[in-house]
């Protein structure tokens, strides 16, 4: 589970019923059409268009109006036993990669995707602030440029972590006072921008990770007098992440700090807000 799912938890979506996107699965019964993949061990990207609108015919479902989300928007998740998703969305999931690390496709692709957005190469350098699951994802994927890359965090075992990841990683407060060329924000709080504009270099590159609820204040001028380029950026490629997960570029076993049952949920949500990668096990007792 992610940042998402407690987020929802906590009402801040109008959805109700099973959440959960981040999932692996064995594919059990197709229509006749795709039944070539029944038996193949799937991930599957999260976002199902209406398939008629102008964004689904140039093929971004991700901004279909109409759009359900697995686990997220108008369609039950995958804290369950089953799951249903269209043929087009799954991918199948390479041998090397284990259950555990699979389940990691959907934000390794979301990580991925600031690399479609913005040019990162090696002689750059990126700062990455946020020291929980997306950051140190984002932090493996963007290493894999060449660009230096630090973390800014606010927790030593987390930071720890990063740096037994092979990672760059401070505590905010002690971290060197450079700017960066790209800052991306995955703080997983409103604040993470301000921090953001006072890490980036004129003319620098924000990106932004974190889909926070509530409200925040910014200080938008700095954007302005630094003509800072400010980019969203959400789900991503599936196919990139499995390859990062299959060559062993983006490790996942230090990022997972607890694996539960299904009738354990309420652990496994207390669980995730102070760890890392909480995981839901249908099979387990
Ligand atoms: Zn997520
Ligand atoms: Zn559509």
């Amino acid at each position: 589970m992610c940042g998402t799912d407690l987020q929802l938890l906590r009402g801040s979506a109008p959805f109700t019923g099973i959440p959960g996107h981040e999932f692996v699965g064995t594919v059990i019964d197709a229509p006749r059409a795709d039944s070539r993949w029944i038996g193949r061990r799937v991930v599957g990207e999260i976002n199902i268009g209406c398939g008629r609108c102008e964004w689904c015919r140039n093929r971004i479902k991700e901004h279909c109006p109409n759009r359900t989300v697995v686990g997220i928007r108008g369609r039950p998740g995958a804290f369950a036993e089953r799951l249903a998703l269209p043929a087009a969305n799954l991918h199948e999931v390479p041998a090397e990669v284990d259950d555990e690390a699979a389940v990691f496709a959907e934000p390794v692709a979301a990580a991925c995707r600031i690399l479609e957005q913005v040019e990162v190469s090696a002689d750059r350098t990126v700062a990455v602030i946020g020291d929980g699951r997306l950051g140190l994802l984002i932090a493996q994927v963007l290493m894999t440029t060449g660009a230096t890359v630090v973390v800014h965090g606010r927790h030593e075992w987390k930071l720890r972590i990063a740096r037994a990841l092979g990672l760059e990683a401070y505590a905010d407060a002690a971290a060197p006072a450079a700017r960066h060329d790209i800052v991306v924000e995955a703080t997983g709080r409103g604040e993470g921008l301000n921090r953001a504009l006072e890490l980036v270099k004129p003319r620098g590159t924000i990106v932004l990770k974190t889909t926070c609820d509530g409200d925040s204040s910014w200080t938008g001028w700095k954007a302005v007098v630094d003509e800072v380029r400010l980019i969203g950026s959400r789900c991503g490629p599936f196919a990139p992440a499995l390859a990062l997960l299959q060559s062993g570029a983006v490790k996942t076993k230090p990022l997972v700090t607890g694996w539960f049952s299904l009738a354990d949920h309420q652990a496994a949500f207390d669980a995730a807000r102070s760890g890392l990668k909480v995981l839901l096990d249908p099979h387990l007792e």
